[in-house]
């Protein structure tokens, strides 16, 4: 916890993995990821990009080696344009794109999933694509991508905007089908998919006080929410961990995502320096960009470090332009996610000792699953006495997964009683 990650690598990183995960999930073939594939395949290479015009009219061209497909489409709040590419190697000068001109602020480019590359341009304000093309060699000019933006009034920018629900919601369906289909020869399984998550493992210890380790701690109940849950029958039930091995964050984020998973639990135990107080209880964090309060912010960057600990390389993730791909499917998302958190806030008060403020939310890199309502609990401070007193007792240990299951049988309740209504 002493050191701060750099918290913008990591938001990045999420983001991306999240991005060719989503990639992954929507069943596209040998989404390999490796070093190897890329340098294999004869990827289109852009040479150069520029910009000219004025606030009124702004026009983007890009070199290429081959003519492309291409996808473009505004963005709102902030405004964007973001064109949809085949995989692209970008060959172009050190800082491309970090200055604009006219309506373009600035633009960012790179592979966000295996066989996709974007752009995405951040604009001084709302305007609409005039026209793009792809314009053939000639002239002795190579291949070109072509974008011209002119500038609009608000209203009509937000007329331009896609509909994204449903394309987001097509995505998902073609998703899930995929996995139901790969999995009808191993006979096809309805029941919602749920992930537990036991925090840290391997290296990674988490918190520690008085000799038990977070990642013990949690472990344990982990597996005892497992067996709860599966034994209602109910639901399937997938863990990120069964012992103790380090999983990165992102591998445990491509678990919920890759089985279509229909909840994400995380299951932390928390601990405060001595110089900053006693603090006790449980605590339900939801993901949010803005952290709830100072104290969310440093479990959050305490939370994020895992990878670091466990030797993930952060530096080499690309950090541009994933964030699209999550504006688009995680609104629907964080509503799921903030329900599953008041029902368990509200099953789990009755039974156990909660923190003063026990709903939270902040940038915690393992709830980013753009299409998987996500939660981390943590189940207590290790630092405090009493909660260490619960943390390791087994009956505190089974009421507390009893009352999670309760929560998890209430989330469900609605969808399962619809699913299950006689024709
Ligand atoms: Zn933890």
């Amino acid at each position: 916890m002493a050191n701060r990650a750099n918290h913008g690598a990591l938001l990045g990183c999420g983001l991306l993995c999240a991005a060719a995960l989503m990639f992954a999930a929507a069943g596209r073939p040998n989404a390999s990821e490796g070093p190897a594939a890329a340098a294999s395949a004869n990827y289109p290479v852009a040479s150069d990009a520029r910009l000219a015009g004025d606030a009124r009219q702004t026009r983007f061209i890009l070199d290429l080696d081959r003519k492309i497909e291409f996808h473009a489409f505004p963005l709102a709040d902030p405004y964007r344009v973001v064109v949809d590419i085949p995989q692209v190697t970008f060959h172009l000068a050190a800082g491309t794109g970090s200055s604009g001109r006219g309506l373009v602020k600035a633009f960012r480019y790179g592979l966000v999933m295996p066989g996709g590359s974007r752009i995405v341009f951040d604009l001084t304000g709302p305007a609409r694509i005039a026209n793009s093309y792809i314009l053939e060699a000639a002239n002795g000019q190579p291949p070109r991508l072509v974008l011209e933006f002119e500038e609009v009034d608000r209203s009509r920018f937000v007329q331009s905007l896609p509909e994204l629900k449903p394309s987001v919601a097509d995505a998902n369906a073609s998703a899930a089908a995929t996995t139901t289909a790969a999995k009808a020869s191993d006979g096809s399984d309805s029941r919602p998919l749920i992930v537990i998550d036991p925090g840290h493992g391997g290296l990674d210890n988490g918190t520690q006080s008085n000799g038990e380790t977070e990642k013990n701690l949690v472990l344990g109940f982990g597996l005892a929410l497992r067996d709860r849950i599966e034994k209602s029958g109910k639901y399937r039930v997938v863990m990120t961990r069964t012992d103790d091995t380090f999983v990165p964050l992102n591998d445990r984020v491509k678990v919920a995502r890759s089985q279509s998973a229909a909840l994400f639990v995380s299951i932390h135990a928390d601990a405060l320096p001595k110089r900053e107080g006693d603090a006790q209880g449980a605590t339900i964090y939801t993901l949010s960009d803005k952290a709830s309060d100072a104290e969310a912010e440093r479990l959050a960057d305490a939370e994020n470090k895992a990878d670091a600990i466990g030797g993930v390389n952060l530096s080499e993730e690309p950090t541009e332009v994933a964030d699209i791909l999550i504006d688009l499917a995680q609104r629907e998302t964080k509503t799921f996610s903030n329900r599953f958190a008041r029902l368990l806030m509200s099953e789990m008060k009755a039974t156990v000792r909660m923190h003063k403020h026990p709903l939270k939310s902040a940038g915690f890199r393992v709830l980013k699953a753009p299409d998987v309502p996500s939660v981390l609990v943590e189940l207590g401070y290790v630092s405090n006495k009493g909660d260490l007193e619960h943390l390791v007792s087994e009956n505190w240990r089974n009421k507390t997964v009893g009352s999670m299951a309760q929560a998890i049988d209430a989330f469900f309740a609605k969808r399962l009683a619809t699913a299950g209504q006689p024709r």
